[in-house]
């Protein structure tokens, strides 16, 4: 199963890309993670995408690139794997396709976790207090969504015209949220 996740900050992406993951026993790709263990690391791109990210901002789409070009010349993505926080503009969608085409893939879904804008707000707020991390203060928070209206929901307008995409209500207990998403995209791998 080849699956991309696509919904705002907050909606939920990279809890349940975590459980799909062992459902479906494919790698969970994260563009955030990945961009945050350069930045831990201190490697030259980390330095590169730290300030852009604490402030809420895109990442080059070249950067980007390079990271998903890599992370896909590995095996484990062969038979499959959940996209999680890419693509994020429209150039990133076609360079997506391109990427998967050069690779002989495709998708088989996009699915959008949907999440309205004041239960964002909330959920971020309170990760910022779990988690700390550097750029779920206000002024980021808004910009993250900003950039999410501007340049993601395009894309999910994009897909949803090519016929390839799976809106799924990102609301509700997160096992409810899970069974809707596999129903969605899997109803033969449902559980009870
Ligand atoms: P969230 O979606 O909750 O904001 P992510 O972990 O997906 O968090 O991403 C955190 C930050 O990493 C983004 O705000 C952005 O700066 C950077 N980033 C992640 N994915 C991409 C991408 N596909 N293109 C550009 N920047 C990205």
């Amino acid at each position: 199963m080849r699956l991309v996740l696509l919904g705002a900050p907050g909606s939920g992406k990279g809890t349940q890309a975590a459980r799909l993951k062992e459902h479906l026993q494919v790698p969970h790709i994260s563009t955030g993670d990945l961009l945050r263990a350069e930045v831990a690391a201190g490697s030259p791109l980390g330095l590169q995408a730290k300030e852009v990210m604490a402030r809420g901002d895109l990442v080059s789409d070249e950067i980007l690139l390079g990271m998903l070009k890599d992370r896909f010349s590995r095996d484990d993505t062969r038979n499959g794997f959940i996209l999680d926080g890419y693509p994020r503009n429209l150039a990133q969608a076609a360079a997506l396709d391109d990427l998967l085409a050069s690779l002989g893939q495709k998708f088989d879904a996009a699915v959008q976790l949907t999440v309205d804008n004041e239960q964002i707000v909330e959920r971020l707020a309170g990760r910022a207090k779990a988690e700390g991390r550097a750029d779920d203060n206000p002024e980021s928070v808004r910009k993250r969504l900003q950039v999410y209206d501007q340049q993601t929901a395009p894309v999910v307008e994009f897909y949803r015209q090519h016929g390839q995409l799976t809106v799924v209500d990102g609301v509700g207990p997160l096992d409810a949220v899970f069974t809707r998403i596999i129903e969605a995209i899997a109803p033969e791998k449902a559980v009870g």
